[in-house]
């Protein structure tokens, strides 16, 4: 079933936090997101509900770079592990112990972002450590 969103003004005013361009409302598997129109260029994104109602709540300055610090490594991780999106978004949202309405970078607070940062390289290590058992050359 697909919803219609309810407040269609909001999509025109909002710009890419990212680069500034406007910014599309879609649906994928895992919900409803603002996503960059300059994407795949651009690769900003903003957390939605179903109905295109904005997660996020306003954000200072630092919040929103630690936001984009765990976003960028969170990517990073999945696309560098061959993961769908999908399967990396429930793999957050198990280790956050969050429903995945919840489970959005773009709606976390500076200590979640740590945490997404903190996964993202213990799974990192874990992974060299596997490929490299003497684990001499990691660090
Ligand atoms: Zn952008």
């Amino acid at each position: 079933m697909k919803q219609q969103p309810l407040f269609k003004d909001k999509i025109y005013n909002l710009k890419c936090p990212k680069c500034g361009s406007k910014m599309v409302l879609k649906n994928s598997k895992t919900g409803t997101f603002y996503g960059c129109s300059k994407f795949p260029k651009c690769k900003g994104s903003r957390g939605a509900d179903r109905y295109g109602r904005l997660y996020d709540k306003p954000a200072n300055k630092l919040t929103k770079a630690w936001r984009m610090l765990a976003h960028d490594k969170f990517d990073m991780w999945w696309r560098y592990k061959g993961l769908s999106r999908n399967v990396a978004y429930q793999r957050l949202q198990s280790f956050m112990n969050m429903p995945p309405d919840k489970a959005h970078i773009g709606n976390f607070d500076i200590a979640k972002c740590k945490k997404v940062i903190e996964y993202c390289s213990m799974r990192e290590v874990i992974e060299l450590c596997l490929i490299d058992p003497s684990g001499i050359n990691i660090f």
